[in-house]
């Protein structure tokens, strides 16, 4: 297993030609972000709550663009950190440098949403409760309700 410092890492405490992913535990590897529609109706937020419903989803706003976070780990990560398929990673991979990764990220950002009530706590100081979800009984495909509850 790679040793890395217990303290943490900045770039500034390596000299310009280190390779800074001999010295990290490949945080690039244990997510993927992708950006979304930024939410401009209460219907939006909605969308946002069923996705932070989900394990390991989190939404956060950087620069005025809004994402969705999946915590995951690769597949093909390796128990060193390194790549268990260097030579075909996808080209997103491939793509990646150093220069602005997260190498010493604080993650740190604009918004960080993490569970379904914050986003909900956000959307009704803007638009109030939502009417649909305020115990309405609308049905759906999704609408599994727990046994001994009504039907809609
Ligand atoms: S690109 Fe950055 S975050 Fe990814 S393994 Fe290298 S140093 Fe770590
Ligand atoms: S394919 Fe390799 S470089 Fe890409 S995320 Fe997976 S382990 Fe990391």
């Amino acid at each position: 297993m790679l040793q890395l410092p217990t303290v943490r890492q900045r770039r500034a405490d390596y000299p310009d030609t280190a390779n800074l992913c001999e010295h990290c535990t490949a945080k690039c590897c244990h997510y993927f972000a992708l950006p979304i529609d930024e939410p401009t109706e209460r219907q939006d937020f909605d969308f946002i709550r069923w996705y932070l419903l989900h394990d390991r989803a989190t939404v956060f706003v950087d620069d005025g663009i809004w994402f969705l976070l999946v915590h995951t780990t690769c597949k093909h990560l390796l128990s060193d950190y390194r790549c268990g398929i260097y030579e075909t990673r996808p080209r997103i991979c491939r793509n990646y440098t150093t220069d602005k990764c997260e190498f010493e990220n604080d993650w740190c950002y604009d918004q960080y949403f993490e569970t379904a009530e914050q986003i909900d706590e956000y959307a009704e100081a803007m638009f109030g409760p939502d009417p649909v979800t305020q115990g309405s009984p609308e049905g759906c495909v999704r609408g599994r309700k727990p046994t001994g509850l009504p039907l809609a």
